[in-house]
């Protein structure tokens, strides 16, 4: 039997295991799980994919990227934040995963707190046990998933390292209004506390929206390709922020991923050849579809972005109970629990065929009122 090593003791992933299970027994579910668009990559960078590989774009690359890619992304970073990097300060990561993982690598020393608003991302928490800091939960249901600045400051202890940030949210779907955003910003500044900016929605925004890093130098931008070109199984992302942190990540990236998928990187140079605008107008539309048709029934909480919907489980019911009862339903979605310290939701993920979000809306709206 082998002895597994603490840091991967600290990882419980009883939860997410518990609604697989119960998911393996479904047959031909109405699935609202996904977590993923529903479109594929874009024929152009398929074309690019294919054209890298006959090309011989095969081997390692540098660590931190082909250099091209690294500009593109510099220039887009500008266009979006007006914020000028140097090229020593971007990084191609392995997805938004892979600059999670190696930031928080660099970051988090043991006894460290990181301050996390509630629900967040699934990795965040087991990232920061596996490095052994600990996490602190801003929560944010009673502010209607935004971070009130008040409570921020009120959690910052002499131990804060970092503020792991994310808008749009998953699995809220909120974005940080721009004033809280400058708040917030001031606040981690005034404290020396470093944001990480989760920014893997960015493009899913159904109302205005900015990066925190238009408003302090001191936050490391995450983004990626996963979710907005329907390339997750690509592993493409990348960080951009301050040089000795980058610096920092490369070194990690050299001894661990050594480098991010080269034919994803010589892909997504053509990226911004193409128009995403119709995916996100198509979202938009099902954001509308799905919140109209949960919100008679379910509280359910203002999603600006991303593509879920962070419904309040009904009377009767906590999270997982009700999703154990949508699932002997026939109808799959995500505990809230997985995502919080609280059981009280459930998520909706909206990537689906219209009448199959009606479907599923009307078995859940029929739970709620049984
Ligand atoms: N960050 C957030 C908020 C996500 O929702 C996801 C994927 O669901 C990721 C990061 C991981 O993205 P990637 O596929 O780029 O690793």
């Amino acid at each position: 039997m082998p002895l597994l090593a603490s840091r991967a003791q600290r990882v419980d992933a009883s939860g997410i295991r518990r609604v697989f299970e119960l998911a393996s027994k479904m047959k031909n579910p109405i699935n609202l799980s996904i977590g993923q668009p529903d479109f594929d990559v874009p024929e152009p960078v398929k074309q690019a994919a294919c054209d890298a590989i006959h090309q011989g774009h095969n081997a390692y690359t540098p660590t931190n990227g082909i250099i091209g890619l690294r500009e593109q992304l510099i220039e887009e970073e500008k266009d979006f934040t007006g914020r000028h990097y140097e090229l020593g300060q971007m990084l191609i990561t392995s997805g938004v995963s892979g600059g999670l993982f190696l930031s928080l690598l660099a970051l988090v020393d043991s006894g460290d707190e990181v301050i996390i608003p509630d629900p967040y991302f699934v990795m965040y928490k087991h990232l920061v046990n596996m490095n052994g800091g600990k996490a602190v939960y801003l929560d944010t249901y009673e502010s209607s998933f935004t971070i009130d600045p008040d409570q921020l400051e009120a959690l910052i202890t002499p131990k804060t390292k970092l503020l792991l940030l994310n808008s749009p949210g998953n699995p809220s779907g909120r974005i940080i209004s721009n004033d809280d955003l400058q708040k917030i910003a001031a606040i981690c500044d005034r404290h020396g506390i470093l944001i990480i900016s989760d920014e893997i929605y960015r493009h899913f925004a159904y109302t205005e929206i900015k990066s925190i890093a238009e408003f302090t130098d001191n936050c490391l931008v995450l983004g990626g390709h996963s979710k907005s070109f329907g390339m997750t199984g690509w592993r493409l992302g990348y960080a951009v922020g301050p040089l000795q942190i980058i610096e920092a990540m490369a070194m990690l990236q050299q001894y661990s991923y050594v480098c991010a998928p080269s034919v994803a990187q010589q892909a997504a140079l053509a990226c911004p050849n193409v128009d995403i605008s119709q995916h996100i107008d198509d979202y938009r539309e099902k954001r509308d579809l799905m919140y109209n048709a949960l919100k008679d029934q379910f509280e359910v909480g203002p999603a600006d972005g991303a593509f879920y919907l962070f419904a309040r489980a009904p009377e009767g019911y906590d999270g997982d109970s009700f999703v154990e009862t949508a699932i002997k339903n026939n109808v799959l979605i995500i505990p809230g629990s997985v995502f919080s310290e609280r059981n009280s939701h459930f998520r909706v993920c909206y990537t689906v065929a219209n009448d199959t979000l009606l479907q599923g809306a009307e078995k859940l709206n029929r739970l709620a009122t049984n």
